[in-house]
């Protein structure tokens, strides 16, 4: 159907019957009584109601009960030609499901300036209250996670520093206690920089701005490297097995994907028992390269095996971490094309998998 402005220059009640109908936000027509007289599509979609429904209905019905007050002050306001700006409130659906909205109501008038009825827009807000208690969440976390976990280091290396500076003036303070002082002091440092690179690629990620630095990686290698890398640091063993996938080349960011790898190795050190070995092992399939990490450790609860990859999401408060290498390794590689889940297994210990596209 084309639809025109009238050729007296006016829109055709038809054009904006259309508007009305297009709309996104829910558009209803109501008496002065709260009778429901005119219905548009975008209601149908909000309160899951048609129009032949609820025309003639009162607009009650879309009202929760507990809020008995609301509807009759409203239509005070509207008989005294007054009119409600982005009201925040709630309303219930045809299925019972109660959503947020915000709700504009302005009275209409007839030409001779008449109060006649009224005019509701409401839109859905239950997504974007959602999304603001996340982020204020989030946000909550992030202070917390920076106050506490930059603290313990921080305090660290500031006593060290205390303790080096009064040291200096003893005669008996060699160069091997100085070393020693000084790698705790290191030590503390590089706790702090680690932390603050995680929390700025959980903001970067946030905002779109965490870029891959790709090119062709002998990925097995970068494994081997990672592996014994860890293993030296650490004194944990870790085993790779790759026989089939030697010499592949993927077209990945080698840094990136080394810590994610960093991250599952450490994972599974901390989470599983000490005198067994991390198992890494990878595979070449035909689109994609696997890699997966296992412990010996005593698994993840079924109910927990999605929210550990939210970002301060922790399970296991007594062992150090902040909750949020397990969300950026996600993120990391679900930029390359890949994915990072955690494999069903029969109870013992757990299994991580990364995929990455060959
Ligand atoms: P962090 O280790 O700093 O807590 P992660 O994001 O790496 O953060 O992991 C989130 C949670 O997932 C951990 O707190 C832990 O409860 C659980 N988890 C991660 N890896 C393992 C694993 N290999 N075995 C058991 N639990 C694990």
């Amino acid at each position: 159907m084309t639809l025109k402005a009238s050729e007296s220059g006016a829109w055709s009640p038809e054009f904006l019957a259309a508007i009305v109908d297009s709309s996104d936000d829910a558009i209803i027509g109501k008496t002065l009584d709260g009778e429901i007289i005119s219905w548009n599509r975008g209601a149908e979609r909000l309160y899951g109601y048609t129009a032949a429904e609820v025309v003639g209905r009162p607009i009650s019905i879309l009202i929760p009960p507990d809020r008995p007050d609301e509807l009759p002050k409203i239509l005070a306001l509207l008989r005294r030609g007054e009119r409600v700006d982005h009201f925040r409130t709630e309303r219930v659906r045809k299925d019972g499901i109660r959503l947020a909205v915000s709700v504009t109501i302005s009275p209409v008038h007839d030409a001779e300036g008449r109060i006649i009825g009224a005019s509701a827009i409401a839109r859905d807000v239950t997504a974007q209250e959602h999304a603001v208690r996340e982020a204020l969440e989030m946000r909550e976390q992030f202070v917390s996670v920076a106050a506490h976990e930059l603290r313990t280091p921080l305090t660290a290396v500031f006593a060290r520093l205390q303790l080096i500076e009064r040291r200096l003036d003893r005669p008996d303070y060699d160069r091997q206690d100085l070393a020693r002082d000084i790698n705790v002091v290191r030590r503390g440092t590089d706790r702090l920089r680690l932390l603050l690179e995680r929390l700025l690629d959980v903001s970067r990620i946030t905002s779109g701005r965490l870029d891959l630095e790709r090119s062709p990686t002998d990925v097995v290698a970068l494994v081997q490297a990672a592996a014994s890398e860890y293993a030296e640091a650490s004194g944990h063993d870790v085993t790779v097995e790759a026989a089939g996938a030697e010499g592949i080349l993927a077209n990945v960011d080698a840094v990136r994907i080394e810590e994610v790898l960093m991250n599952l190795i450490d994972n599974a050190a901390k989470y599983g028992p000490a005198d067994r070995p991390v198992e890494v092992e990878v595979r070449a399939g035909d689109d994609a390269l696997r890699i997966a990490v296992h412990d010996h450790g005593s698994g993840i609860p079924e109910d927990q095996r999605e929210r550990i990859f939210e970002p301060f999401y922790r399970a296991n408060a007594n062992i150090r971490g902040v909750g949020l290498g397990l969300h950026l390794a996600r993120e990391i590689v679900h930029q390359h094309g890949g994915s990072l889940e955690l494999e069903d297994g029969d109870g013992a210990g757990t299994t991580f998998v990364v995929s990455l596209p060959r």
